[in-house]
């Protein structure tokens, strides 16, 4: 058991650390990753106790090295969901008209048939591309969905979910492998299973983190706690965030900046570190292609001309940039960075200048530093393998490729959801007739713009919602409702970044998991992409198939280790290990990091750094302003819910009850707004109401409002789809405004008006 996390009601004689399964009186317990739903996509390592098959209790695995021991109250609270009453056990067919939440249980096989059967219909009439699946965030259903849609709807188009611009990881990821060839995260020790123990491994002197609250959110691979264990360890932090987070509060620096100003701020930062000499010149000299250009794109970028768009003090750029260039060149610094990033229209473009000072440092794959992950979104391993030649028949013609200047060069990890939106609209470039829909509600949380989304929804002719409870998007379109399994009622293999870590399934409340659904309906619509008769067997064709991931061992032998390391190298562009060709560099056209970016060249987007207003702002239509004066922010995560889950949970919504819009004290009482009022949010694009918390540490002009907001206890038939009028964030947002690059949509960017 690994010091310091244990808990006093493990017993020391009980827990079985080499044991994936073991005996506590009449408790089982078993050792698995909490991956799907509900929770989060971070897969901590759990403890599943047991009796006669019920789950009665989940602790984290103290043994773990992921999150030692430590799990967030959602997976605590996994006993209530998992037994919650609103929860679908068997199938459900339609009756009566849509939209009135009335339905009949059948047969998983009439399902399955009736689905197969619309699938051939909808194919004959209208085409296969007139088929989307859509799925929710970062689960185990962005595997098997997509694979299921190449190779047994034979669509090309896999939509993420109805979100707009990709605003989800993928700006951030674009300009990764756009400038580095890979994809680099903040170095914590996670790739290593000693971690801190481990001699190669040391800890970053500075830490930068933008636009991200990672100690909430635990996104993208990254869990949050990770930042409090190097900061007891002495790494110090500066903080880029409009609002006073924990985090912030403990940081050497907090810029406190106007939403969606980040690339002004990078682009001064960086004007700092090159005109004081903050960078590793050498490191700068040998590996990165593009300096001279990237210091004159910087000359003119000040810190006053920054703090002026930023409404920040410029005093304190400088000081932030001082603070973490000199970690940089006398030390290690590291980048965490989050969704507020992807969140604005022009995030690649700050991602990119946000990369620049971390290059510039020189702390590229280095202990503590950012550090190059090539065995990283094992998904895509899967379904790749899955489709194979299947791709090549249907991939003309995905919906939205000339949706933005890098999908136009093939950079393009779905079908454009703003495209599938105009589709559905306008029937052009085709009709998208079906959906299948995982663990994603449109209507409510991902797509932007919900009512558009909900009007354009009319148009699809059926529609599959696979989900745990039936959501808003479910009763207002679904023919077929599939009840999925919660993530301690299913087997498999979570795979994103490391390490490899099984899922083990404990109990069964009749729901299917992502690869029974996928296997069922692949194998009658096309078997012979869909050759595994079981689970476990088309577990090991996974372990057999994650390619990048350099490990060997069949699904049980991972099972019984629970979680499995690969090997893990630092400064693999010294030794060849991070080009195709095995020579020292990095995967791009140059061999080096891209400053000046070759491949943005090609593909018309400015190959540098640079900084643009959103669509509407205090700067761009300063006439808006006056009738809409805050800058809105929507979507930072609370410690009870992800994105729209949990509202049914009692014990969540005692701890949060309602929707929370944030404001700063000094604009509440200009509105004679007092904490726990309810108030409008406004804009051009539609008004919802939340709950008003007055705070000083909200940054002046700007207002946050929570997203993902319906509620389960109102009435789920039409009008009122479980209130998801009343407070949906997603009624201010707006689809089909990304970025130059295809890429990054403004949920964090919009406009508003409050009042009582
Ligand atoms: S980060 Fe929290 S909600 Fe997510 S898997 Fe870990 S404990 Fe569960």
């Amino acid at each position: 058991m690994r010091e310091g996390f244990i808990r006093e009601e493990f017993s020391k004689d009980l827990y079985k650390p080499d044991q994936w399964q073991w005996q506590e009186g009449d408790l089982t317990v078993t050792r698995s990753c909490q991956w799907s739903g509900p929770g989060c996509h971070q897969g901590c390592s759990v403890l599943f106790y047991t009796k006669n098959n019920e789950l009665v209790k989940i602790e984290g695995d103290p043994n773990s090295p992921v999150n030692e021991g430590r799990l967030c109250m959602r997976c605590l609270n996994m006993v209530e969901m998992v037994n919650h009453p609103d929860r679908i056990h068997t199938p459900l067919r339609r009756v009566g008209e849509r939209g009135n939440n009335q339905w009949e249980e059948i047969s998983w096989d009439e399902a399955y048939d009736e689905i197969v059967a619309k699938t051939k219909e909808i194919t004959e009439k209208y085409g296969a591309k007139s088929i989307s699946t859509g799925m929710g965030t970062g689960r185990n259903a962005s595997w098997q969905t997509p694979a299921l849609a190449f190779a047994g709807f034979k669509t090309p188009n896999d939509n993420a979910g109805m979100l707009s611009g990709d605003s989800c990881y993928t700006p951030r990821m674009m300009a990764m492998n756009a400038l580095f060839g890979s994809t680099c995260i903040a170095d914590m020790g996670q790739c290593l299973e000693k971690r801190f123990d481990d001699p190669r491994y040391s800890i970053p002197d500075m830490m930068l983190i933008w636009g991200n609250n990672p100690i909430v959110s635990n996104a993208d691979g990254f869990f949050g706690h990770w930042v409090i264990d190097v900061m007891r360890r002495g790494t110090k932090i500066i903080v880029v965030d409009p609002r006073l987070t924990w985090l912030a509060s403990k940081a050497e620096v907090w810029v406190q900046i106007r939403p969606g100003t980040d690339g002004a701020v990078a682009l001064a930062m960086l004007h700092v570190m090159i005109e004081e000499g903050l960078y590793d010149a050498e490191f700068v000299d040998k590996w990165t292609y593009g300096f001279d250009a990237l210091k004159e794109r910087v000359a003119d970028w000040t810190p006053e001309r920054a703090a002026e768009i930023a409404w920040c003090e410029a005093d304190v750029i400088t000081k932030a940039a001082r603070t973490f260039g000199a970690a940089g060149v006398n030390g290690t610094t590291t980048l965490q960075w989050g969704l507020k990033l992807d969140q604005q229209k022009y995030g690649v473009p700050a991602a990119h200048a946000i990369a620049c000072m971390q290059i510039i440092t020189g702390n590229i794959d280095v202990p503590g530093g950012f550090i190059c992950i090539n065995f990283g979104y094992t998904q895509s391993d899967i379904r790749e393998a899955i489709a194979k030649d299947m791709m090549s028949e249907i991939k003309d013609g995905r919906l939205g490729d000339d949706y933005g200047a890098l999908r136009r060069v093939g950079y393009a990890p779905h079908s454009s959801t703003d495209a599938t939106l105009v589709a559905m609209e306008t029937g052009e470039p085709y009709p998208i007739k079906m959906l299948y829909l995982c663990s994603t509600n449109p209507i409510t949380n991902m797509g932007a713009e919900s009512k558009r989304i909900y009007e354009a929804m009319k148009s699809i002719e059926f529609c599959v919602v696979c989900d745990l409870f039936i959501t808003p998007t479910a009763a207002a379109f679904a023919d077929i409702f599939l009840p999925v399994a919660m993530g301690c009622e299913r087997s498999g293999v979570r795979g994103w970044y490391t390490p490899l870590r099984a899922i083990n399934k404990v109990t069964d409340a009749g729901g299917k998991g992502d690869e029974v659904l996928m296997l069922e309906l692949g194998k009658r619509l096309n078997p012979d992409y869909f050759p595994w008769d079981t689970v476990e067997e088309f577990d090991n064709y996974c372990m057999e198939n994650l390619s990048s991931v350099p490990l060997k061992m069949t699904f049980e032998e991972l099972r019984d280790k629970v979680i499995a390391y690969p090997d893990f190298e630092y400064r693999k562009y010294e030794k060849g290990l991070l080009r195709a060709d095995g020579k020292p560099g990095f995967q791009t056209a140059t061999g080096r990091i891209e400053l000046y970016c070759t491949m943005y060249d090609m593909a018309g987007v400015d190959p540098l750094p640079y900084f643009d207003e959103p669509t509407e702002s205090p700067m761009r239509t300063p006439e808006l302003m006056e009738e809409y004066p805050f800058v809105l922010s929507t979507g930072a995560r609370s410690w009870e819910f992800f994105h729209s889950e949990q509202r049914q949970s009692k014990a969540m919504r005692e701890f949060h009850p309602d929707p929370i819009v944030e404001l700063n004290t000094e604009d509440a009482a200009a509105l004679g707004i007092k904490e726990g009022d309810w108030v409008n949010i406004e804009n051009p694009h539609g008004k919802i109401r939340q709950k008003a918390r007055v705070v000083p540490t909200i940054k002046k002009g700007v207002v946050h409002c929570e997203h993902g907001w319906w509620f389960p206890e109102l009435a789920g038939e039409e009008p009122t789809l479980f209130g998801n009028w009343e407070s949906n964030a997603n009624c201010l947002t707006t689809m089909c405004d990304f970025g130059p690059s295809g890429y990054g949509a403004p949920y964090n960017t919009q406009i508003c008006r409050v009042y009582k």
